[in-house]
């Protein structure tokens, strides 16, 4: 094979975000996936303004939104009662913002991006599966079974079981004991029950919340059921499974069961994150996406992180030969940011799946807040801080965090 400047290791949504930003810098990258083709499993993906700015740089925000859905609102329920909680107004949020709140189907996404990069000219390959890495002069090895492949970087987006992150820490994936079942469908088939056709609504109760969305211009219609597995809590191997996904929903509200005989049942996804590390680079090899920083998904910025990792990344690259100084800048501001959102995650999911008295405390709070009121998304949504002195602060007049 040709040399290339960067190899990058995994071709999700994280892996093809960041060959795409970096051969727009001018540079010959090779993205190395394991898989025998490029794809996306799974249904539909949130992407706030925060992303659709940077896709919006890349030329492809129209084609992103010819393919998605601009929703109206995000509508916050209760999942006992069905009452509503708060609400965003997302043509208010793309004022604000400048930049549209889109949901597309996953596929959709990672399509765009692989047909971008094939036409930036990214050599893409398949079927390798990167096993281990190794520093050399001038750059790094991705090692795999059948060779060495050198770049003066080596960009690691292998994604929550990463090989690349042993290189940095010991830790392992941290088990929420939570599990996601989904399912996206054609609108038909929920045309006759009472959903928003236009908005996300998220429907949060006791261990247990429930999403829908539409998709495609609207003639699909997402679902995702995620709720706490008492096997997963008993230390039982088998856990998440169909049975406990009946028992968790029995007592909410009749939106939320109308749409549960829709989910797939045959498969379903146990939702992990990990601590956050403080350092993704380690010489010439960097961590990025879920490599780096799996959340759990309740802020639903995922793959959002991994595309503004890419955009980071590229925007010190450009230009810059001096791949040290850029892997620096970049490891100065994406951990501490990607920190607050998976911190931040496990706190609004514990909020989202409160009991008792404290989701009627919950309610209350919810109910009183000004839905104009951006002070908990401006840090998220707003643009993505290239220097630690313009990542925002999380709270007015908790002042920019400098490291
Ligand atoms: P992955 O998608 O895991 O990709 C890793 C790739 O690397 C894969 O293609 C894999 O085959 C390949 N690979 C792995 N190991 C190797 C190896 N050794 N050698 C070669 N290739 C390898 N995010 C949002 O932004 N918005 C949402 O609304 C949202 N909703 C979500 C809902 C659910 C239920 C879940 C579970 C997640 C959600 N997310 C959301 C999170 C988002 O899906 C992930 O953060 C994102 O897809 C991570 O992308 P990635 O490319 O970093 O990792």
């Amino acid at each position: 094979m040709t040399s290339v400047d960067v190899v990058v290791v995994g071709g999700g949504i994280g892996g093809l975000a960041n060959a795409l930003a970096l051969s727009r810098k001018g540079l010959r990258v090779r993205v190395l996936e394991r898989a025998r083709e490029f794809g996306e499993v799974g249904a539909g993906l949130q992407i706030a303004p925060n992303c659709t700015r940077i896709l919006d740089h890349w030329g492809l925000l129209d084609e992103i939104v010819s393919l998605g859905v601009l929703p109206e609102h995000i509508v916050m329920k209760d999942a006992l009662d069905g009452s509503v909680l708060t609400r965003l107004d997302l043509h208010d949020v793309e004022r604000r913002y400048g930049f549209p709140y889109v949901v597309i189907h996953r596929s959709d996404l990672h399509g765009t991006l692989l047909r971008a990069c094939r036409e930036a000219g990214v050599d893409l390959v398949t079927s390798v599966t990167v096993t281990g890495y190794e520093q050399a002069a001038g750059g790094a090895v991705a090692v795999h079974e059948g060779g060495r492949e050198f770049g003066r970087v080596v960009i690691a987006a292998d994604g929550l079981h990463s090989v690349a992150r042993r290189l940095l820490s010991d830790d392992e994936p941290v088990s929420s004991a939570y599990v996601a079942y989904r399912g996206a469908v054609p609108f038909h088939e929920v045309s006759g029950l009472d959903v928003h056709p236009k908005d996300v609504v998220v429907y949060i109760g006791p261990r247990c919340h429930f999403v829908q969305y539409p998709l495609r211009q609207g003639e699909m219609f997402n679902q995702v059921a995620v709720f706490e597995s008492p096997k997963a809590l008993a230390g039982e191997a088998e856990w998440g499974t169909p049975d406990e996904l009946d028992a968790a929903f029995e007592h909410t509200c009749a939106q939320v069961r109308a749409g549960l005989p829709l989910m797939w049942r045959d498969r379903w996804w146990r939702m992990f994150d990990r601590d956050p590390i403080m350092s993704w680079v380690t010489g010439r090899i960097a961590l990025t996406g879920d490599a780096a920083h799996p959340p759990l998904q309740y802020l639903a910025q995922g793959a959002v992180m991994a595309i503004e990792d890419a955009w980071v990344l590229s925007e010190h690259a450009g230009g810059n030969g001096d791949w040290d100084a850029v892997l620096a800048a970049y490891d100065a501001v994406r951990p501490e940011h990607c920190r607050r959102v998976v911190t931040t995650a496990r706190a609004w999911g514990n909020l989202w799946h409160h009991d008792g008295d404290q989701r009627l405390w919950r309610n209350d709070v919810l109910r009183g807040r000004d839905v104009h009121d951006y002070t908990y998304v401006d840090w998220l949504f707003g643009p993505t801080a290239l220097t630690p002195e313009q990542e925002p602060p999380m709270f007015p007049g908790a002042g920019a965090i400098v490291s």
